[in-house]
């Protein structure tokens, strides 16, 4: 596989023909540039250039090459740090507010999906964030306030009819959110980046933006072939923005989680997952899964910040799949891929304007498919001259994220909460156990 291929992934084996983009050779001048084909960088490309800006996008490798083409496919409000831990620092006013560009985020993909023609790339409705321990009595209670506080429409399923749709012993009650969507991310990338030349906007591909510097009012981004001379540029490179800009590069941490694909298992996965949304679990780290194809079972889970993809790929997943629905039985994995997930310390996004005429839009965690798109929302806004979409963000700085101590430091935190998890289900398990006996 060249570098700058795709991986071999479900997705990239069902994407759309598309002829490419060639690399950038000239000079250029734009009046915004982006740095990034993921879909921080053409959402934003893309709203500017329907507002007749002129664009020029750079994409190190391909369109969706990054995590944007390789994630779960989930589209839903809220952001990876939790509300409850936004309420407690921020209020609940501001914690709304921040919902709300979420919100927008999910309406802007929805309306995406019409604009271009593309009905197709919505794979299912709905989603459910189950819980794979027993949440008490008050389980519904607090969730119908959280959402009444936030102004969000999900709402609480106790655990008998999450399990009559999903059949398994391991899952208590679930927030059902019928405002989420799934969708096929590398189309949609694709799609995105098609629309924004027929806006007029340029994309270029296999180019990397390596050297960021003033000229004169504007900026001037160096590529290995050529230029281009801006009066703004947009950072919405994730966790490997390289060379360009080290400090907003050191301010993402870039965290490993896994996907996988299954061969087609026919009626018995029907017979197990009778729900055709999304689904994932509350744990930290927990899994995420939809149905595609009809009879596939695509799966994801498990983050670390080893960001190589394990040796047993394949097995850790089938495993994984297996603890939850065994009587699925003999299953084939037919792909299985790694993808790079970039998170500020704070765990929210990265949004804003850091020096006049330069902006970022970074770091959504595994949280991006709408929030790229209510992050990109906010910058255009900002460039077009109303920056209060992007104040929202702005109590959330682009501090370092700590290198390599970082990451050690994430990973322990990780195995930390991943055992307190386990511990909680086990303990629940125990007390079970002790009641029948
Ligand atoms: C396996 C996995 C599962 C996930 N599942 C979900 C999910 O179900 N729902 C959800 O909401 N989120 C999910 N996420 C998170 C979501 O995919 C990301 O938050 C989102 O795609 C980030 O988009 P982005 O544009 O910021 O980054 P990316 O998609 O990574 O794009 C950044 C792009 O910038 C390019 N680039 C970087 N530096 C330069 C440079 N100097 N010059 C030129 N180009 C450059 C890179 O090559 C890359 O293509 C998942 C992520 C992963 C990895």
């Amino acid at each position: 596989m060249a570098e700058n291929d795709y991986p071999a992934s479900w997705y990239a084996a069902t994407r759309d023909e598309n002829r490419g983009h060639a690399p950038l050779t000239t000079q250029e001048e734009a009046e915004v540039a982006v740095v990034g084909g993921g879909f921080a960088g053409l959402h934003t490309a893309r709203l500017l250039a329907r507002q007749g800006k002129r664009i020029l996008l750079l994409e190190r490798r391909r369109i969706g090459w990054g995590a944007s083409g390789r994630n779960g496919g989930f589209v839903g409000p809220g952001y990876a740090q939790r509300s409850g831990a936004l309420i407690e620092r921020l209020g609940l006013d501001h914690t709304r507010k921040l919902y709300a560009q979420s919100q927008r985020g999910v309406a802007i993909v929805r309306e995406a999906l019409t604009e271009l023609g593309r009905p197709d790339i919505l794979m299912g409705q709905g989603k459910l964030s189950v819980s794979r321990t027993d949440q008490g009595g008050d389980f519904a209670d607090r969730t119908r306030k959280l959402a009444g506080q936030l102004g969000a429409s999900f709402e609480p399923w106790p655990t008998a009819r999450v399990r009559e749709v999903l059949d398994t012993a391991r899952y208590h009650q679930a927030i059902h959110d019928p405002t989420s969507f799934h969708i096929h991310p590398l189309n949609l990338a694709l799609a995105l980046a098609a629309d924004i030349e027929r806006h007029g906007g340029r994309v270029h591909e296999d180019t990397e933006a390596l050297e960021l510097s003033r000229d004169g009012g504007d900026w001037r981004l160096r590529t290995p072939r050529g230029g281009v001379k801006a009066q703004h540029v947009v950072l919405a490179g994730n966790a490997d923005l390289g060379t360009v800009q080290p400090r907003i590069a050191r301010a993402v941490l870039p965290v490993a989680t896994y996907v996988a694909v299954t061969g087609k298992l026919g009626p018995r996965l029907g017979e197990a997952i009778r729900w055709t949304g999304a689904i994932s679990d509350t744990r930290r780290a927990g899994d995420y899964y939809r149905v595609v194809d009809g009879d596939r079972l695509l799966w994801g889970g498990r983050i670390t910040t080893d960001t190589s993809e394990p040796p047993r790929l394949r097995e850790m997943m089938r495993g994984d799949i297996l603890s939850v629905y065994p009587q699925l039985g003999e299953i084939g994995i037919e792909y299985a891929w790694p993808g790079i997930m970039g998170y500020a310390p704070h765990k929210m996004p990265q949004v804003g304007k850091i020096k006049p005429g330069l902006w970022v839009c970074s770091a959504f965690g595994g949280h991006g498919l709408a929030q790229t798109a209510a992050g990109a929302d906010a910058v255009a806004a900002g460039i077009l001259g109303d920056p209060t979409r992007a104040a929202l963000f702005a109590p959330f700085g682009t501090g370092w994220a700590g290198g390599p101590v970082g990451r050690a430091a994430t990973q322990l935190a990780y195995w930390g909460l991943q055992m307190r998890d386990w511990w909680d289900e086990k303990r629940q398990a125990q007390n079970a156990e002790t009641l029948r006996t």
